[in-house]
């Protein structure tokens, strides 16, 4: 869709720390971490919010958040990982997406996402 930031992501016309790809879905490095590693998971067809994904994608998503998950607990290493969607008034980007945030204990500092980045593909 013509405007939407995650689309131009999708087809690679804005830069981003790519984590997963397939014909589905795309998993990239949030700009704006609020934690180490903090990653979105993004359908790859525009759909505006989460009261208009299909189930089968849906479904997908939810097993490569799962995949995520097993690739952050051997890189990251943290103690816990929040999933997110925000909808309505707490949706900022109007193309639906799954954030993963980890999460330490004790807390960590917020990294620059290059150095996070190189973490995650050691
Ligand atoms: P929302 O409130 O819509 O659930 O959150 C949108 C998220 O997208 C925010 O955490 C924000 O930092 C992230 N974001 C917004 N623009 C960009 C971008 O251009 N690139 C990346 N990687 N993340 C973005
Ligand atoms: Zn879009």
């Amino acid at each position: 869709m013509d405007n939407c930031i995650f689309c131009k992501i999708i087809k690679g016309e804005i830069p981003s720390k790519d984590v997963y790809e397939d014909e589905i879905v795309k998993v990239f490095l949030d700009v704006n971490p609020v934690a180490n590693g903090h990653m979105l998971v993004v359908p790859k067809k525009h759909v505006t919010d989460f009261t208009e994904l299909d189930d089968e994608t849906a479904k997908h998503l939810n097993q490569i958040a799962k995949r995520m998950l097993n690739g952050l607990n051997a890189t990251l290493k943290p103690q816990g990982v929040r999933l997110c969607v925000n909808y309505g008034m707490y949706q900022e980007v109007k193309h639906y997406h799954l954030h993963i945030i980890p999460g330490y204990e004790p807390e960590q500092p917020i990294k620059d996402i290059n150095e996070v980045y190189e973490e995650m593909s050691k």
